[in-house]
């Protein structure tokens, strides 16, 4: 019997994820990839011997990655090399003046106690609470394919009900008074996508993650885990075809029948897109579309970002790996992001060096540093202008918190921000890492992974379920390749 034909777009971590899973349940699967490199907003950019993740740079949540490749009997270990950062991550407030997120939880509960009597026992309770969300998370929650609430009714779930009403930042201020130790709490919901007041309590699974899971760095960086996933697919017999835009999806009789590109109709018994929802959608005529342009502008996205990788022409000191600078106010950055949606003021900002683990990322004696101010989505005047203005606040604020002068060390800069995110991968209002998970947009309130019009068209990826970040695309590219398994077969 001929194999089922699987097109799937975009080569993303949910489109890798799930093109592995259908290649292994006996569908003959091809990528189609309109940029000229795969691995979607985990690209990788190369110059002058600089290496920089374009997008994702922290990896949390190791055993989701581990569960990935078990599922293919590998170890991660046999793929690539990871190491656990120590610290996490380190948070300026101000000229030398910072709190480093030890690796070592009694280290950090010591630093707690330092800024607030009873703040190590406090943060203890804090992280028991938030481990027993992570097991049940992974166990009830995240690979389900919300397509009904009752997949996540458990007896656990049913008790956790006033977290979910609740938000993190009600539960962080109830335990915690000082104002520094609430930042380091709140941060982690950055990744959410959503403000810390707006998200529910039960998130606070995502500081277990940071805390006891740890911080790690694949060596070679985030796109070693994409390399990594499609020398999988190669072995799975996966064909990818890069710089294949698709520019619409042919229908006939409630079927997509071929993917149309410029080098001509790619046809498919199934279509799956982990290429942005809302542009998916305009793909197809508006009768086929599911939600509307309206239903899209009322959604909390993700923020977008302005980001730069530049090459310093020396090692910089007083800085870690992942490095946070927070000392103007999170809430008011916050607000320009969420609320009033213009340029951020008085920025926060984070920075990564990854060549301070990672030789292969900088030639010797120098260091590749990426910056990245999260802003709101849909901003205008992303130019050249504005760009230059917010790296000299990076640098400014860097040379002042940390002692040390770096502007004329500055060998390169590049930047991206929303009007990139639109033009290279289709990214609605630019954002940078999908739809928020605020309590309205989890589970079956978030954009469905199987079109309600159309028989074999399917979704995977950060809009979708469970939500933005990188292990949820994997999870999300597991759980709608069983969902295809489970309807194509039937
Ligand atoms: C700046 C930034 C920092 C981040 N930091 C972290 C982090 O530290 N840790 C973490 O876990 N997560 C992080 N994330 C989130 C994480 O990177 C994403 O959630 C994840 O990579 C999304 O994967 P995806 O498969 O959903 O989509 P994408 O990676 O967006 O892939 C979609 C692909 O579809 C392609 N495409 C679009 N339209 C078409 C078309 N018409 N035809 C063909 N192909 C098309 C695009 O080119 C793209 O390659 C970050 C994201 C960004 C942007």
């Amino acid at each position: 019997m001929q194999r089922k034909k699987i097109v799937i777009l975009g080569s993303g971590f949910s489109s890798l994820a799930a093109a592995a899973y259908l290649a292994k349940a006996g569908f003959g699967v091809t990528i189609l990839e309109k940029n000229k490199e795969i691995g979607g907003r985990a690209r990788q950019l190369v110059r002058d011997g600089f290496v920089f993740d374009m997008g994702p740079s922290f990896y949390w949540m190791p055993d989701v990655f581990s569960s990935f490749f078990g599922d293919f009997g590998k170890k991660v270990e046999d793929v690539y090399d990871l190491k656990r950062l120590d610290p996490g991550y380190r948070v300026y407030f101000g000229e030398h003046d910072y709190i480093d997120n030890h690796a070592d939880f009694e280290k950090l509960k010591q630093t707690f106690e330092q800024l607030e009597t009873g703040g190590g026992r406090n943060l203890q309770k804090f992280i028991d609470k938030a481990g027993k969300n992570y097991d049940i998370a992974i166990k009830d929650l995240v690979y389900k394919p919300a397509l009904n609430i009752f997949e996540i009714v458990t007896r656990d779930t049913i008790f956790k009900l006033n977290e979910f009403v609740s938000t993190i930042s009600r539960q962080v201020r109830a335990g915690i008074r000082h104002q520094r130790l609430r930042t380091i709490l709140e941060f982690p919901v950055l990744f959410l996508g959503s403000k810390p007041s707006n998200t529910p309590a039960f998130y606070n699974f995502m500081n277990f993650a940071d805390i006891k899971l740890g911080t790690w760095h694949p060596m070679g960086g985030m796109f070693a885990v994409v390399k990594a996933m499609e020398a999988l697919t190669n072995e799975l017999g996966v064909e990818i075809l890069t710089g294949h835009a698709v520019n619409e999806l042919v229908v006939k009789n409630r079927k997509v029948v071929a993917a149309r590109t410029d080098h001509g109709d790619f046809n498919c018994d199934v279509l799956l897109s982990g290429a942005d929802y809302h542009h998916t959608e305009t793909l197809l005529p508006q009768s086929l579309r599911q939600y509307s342009e309206g239903y899209w502008d009322s959604r909390t996205f993700a923020p977008s970002a302005l980001m730069y990788y530049v090459g310093f022409n020396k090692k910089l000191v007083n800085l870690e790996h992942h490095t946070l600078f927070f000392e103007p106010s999170f809430d008011k950055h916050a607000e320009s992001i969420y609320d009033n949606k213009k340029w951020p003021v008085d920025p926060l900002f984070y920075a990564s060096f990854p060549s301070k683990t990672d030789p292969g990322c900088a030639p010797e004696g120098k260091e590749a540093a990426v910056f990245l101010i999260p802003i709101a989505p849909g901003l205008k005047h992303d130019d050249q202008k504005t760009r230059t203005k917010y790296l000299d606040i990076i640098i400014e604020r860097i040379e002042r918190n940390t002692g040390q002068s770096v502007k004329d060390e500055i060998l390169f800069s590049e930047s991206f921000s929303v009007s990139d995110f639109v033009n290279d991968y289709n990214s609605y209002k630019g954002n940078a890492y999908g739809l928020a998970n605020i309590l309205l947009q989890t589970h079956i309130l978030r954009p469905r992974l199987k079109s309600k019009k159309l028989d074999n068209l399917y979704f995977t990826g950060q809009l979708t379920v469970p939500g933005p970040g990188v292990p949820p695309s994997l999870i999300s590219g597991k759980i709608v390749s069983n969902l295809i398994s489970d309807y194509e077969r039937s």
